[in-house]
């Protein structure tokens, strides 16, 4: 099929390789079970050793892991939840469930994380949870963060959707919080077959919670030697749950269970990748490093950088330019020579859904100022040959060219014809 771009910003190579095609055929040939078995453990136990997290556990999607995450909090009617506007809506979506308030927190202009200053703004004795994203694998400032929520018992969830790799002043998103999320959607910078997602903490207590609730079972409060209403058949000590039927008592139910394993293939594939880690986001800070070069060279455009003592894992490259005239008519560029770009992400608090509980433009003026006048993507992830990251060095180098040349008087049509 004919591909209209050079540079996809979505359709990507496969990253997939004989490490991974190995894994899978060991697998299937092996006749062990394709759920929930040796390759999870093995895959979970490996996670958990690169973050630095107490316990990784594997469920579907980076989705299902916010939904699970956002369960362990028990928000009541009242609570209040602060969040970040400048992430993928996964991030926040299971509070629309929820009787709760949530407030959405500005952005740190450099970074685009949340800015611990107007995070300190928002927080009330009502405060109970903040969730952030290390946007586009640049870690958000969590000893700011943690400063401000440690010492009034505020749970921290980061989202580490995007910064598997990435490092936090020798430390691993994944261990600087309460709780973390990750995905391996096919996007991501590893991948389970497509699908996956992660669960890091450090309670032994929301570990066991997170087990049950992924395991069908549900998450309830169970006491050992209860009311058992008798013993097990002696034929059947196998029974599936044999000990919580008649060995314990169900003294309250937090709520229904679910299935969410992660299948022994996606597990094999995630350990096989996750050994090729550095080598995948290596490729994507090799990509964003010549992007860096192109973009400081021209005035009128910024790289987001990571700080010093951080380590950027490049989910998204991004950068910044000076006004929406000059962003209309460098995507125009772009778009002419085959260039695809995705602009990554819409503010959350705008949406119609965000709207319709409330919310209003006017909230994090930073985000909204940034995204509506300013914020760039462009394509970098390890499925781009060499030939198209060539092409997409070249095309940022000669859009900016023809961008900034009409630099005095930039107009919306000038900018048309450029
Ligand atoms: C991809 C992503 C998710 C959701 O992960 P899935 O595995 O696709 O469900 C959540 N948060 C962020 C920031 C993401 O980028």
């Amino acid at each position: 099929m004919q591909q209209r771009y050079v540079v996809p910003g979505g359709r990507r190579g496969s990253v997939i390789g004989d490490r991974e095609l190995d894994a899978l055929a060991q697998l299937v040939t092996s006749g062990t079970t394709l759920s929930a078995g040796g390759w999870r453990e093995a895959f979970e136990d490996a996670f958990s050793r690169h973050t630095g997290a107490r316990h990784a556990l594997s469920v579907t999607s980076g989705t299902v892991a916010l939904e699970i995450a956002i369960r362990l909090l028990d928000l009541a009617p009242g609570d209040e939840v602060i969040v970040t506007p400048q992430t993928f809506q996964a991030s926040i979506q299971p509070l629309l469930d929820l009787d709760v308030t949530v407030r959405f927190c500005d952005i740190d202009p450099l970074t685009l994380n949340m800015d611990p200053a107007a995070l300190e703004r928002l927080i009330t004795d009502r405060t109970r949870a903040v969730i952030l994203v290390h946007y586009g694998g640049c870690p958000a400032d969590m000893d700011a963060v943690m400063a401000l929520t440690r010492p009034r018992g505020i749970t921290v969830i980061e989202d580490s959707a995007h910064a598997l790799g990435a490092t936090y002043h020798g430390r691993r998103p994944g261990a600087l919080a309460d709780i973390a999320t990750f995905s391996f959607h096919s996007t991501k910078n590893i991948t389970t077959l497509g699908e996956g997602g992660m669960i890091t903490l450090g309670r032994d207590d929301w570990a066991e919670r997170v087990r049950r609730y992924r395991d069908n079972a549900v998450d309830g409060v169970y006491v050992r030697h209860g009311t058992a209403p008798g013993r097990p058949p002696a034929a059947l000590p196998w029974m599936m749950f044999a000990d919580e039927i008649y060995d314990r008592a169900c003294v309250g139910i937090r709520g229904a269970g679910t299935n969410a394993t992660m299948s022994e293939a996606a597990a094999a594939v995630g350990l096989a990748q996750l050994d090729r880690l550095d080598e995948l986001v290596d490729r994507r800070r090799m990509i964003a490093r010549r992007l860096d070069e192109v973009v400081s060279a021209f005035p009128g455009a910024r790289p987001v950088r990571a700080p010093e003592g951080y380590g950027h894992a490049y989910h998204l490259y991004t950068f910044l330019v000076r006004d929406r005239e000059m962003r209309e008519a460098l995507l125009r560029e772009l778009d002419a020579r085959g260039v695809e770009v995705q602009l990554r992400y819409f503010p959350l608090h705008l949406t119609p859904e965000w709207n319709f509980r409330g919310h209003r433009p006017g909230e994090c003026p930073v985000a909204e100022h940034l995204w509506f006048e300013q914020h760039m993507n462009l394509p970098c992830h390890p499925g781009l040959h060499d030939s198209q990251v060539d092409h997409l060095v070249d095309a940022l180098a000669a859009g900016l060219t023809a961008v900034t040349g009409t630099d005095a008087n930039l107009r919306g049509d000038t900018a048309a014809t450029v």
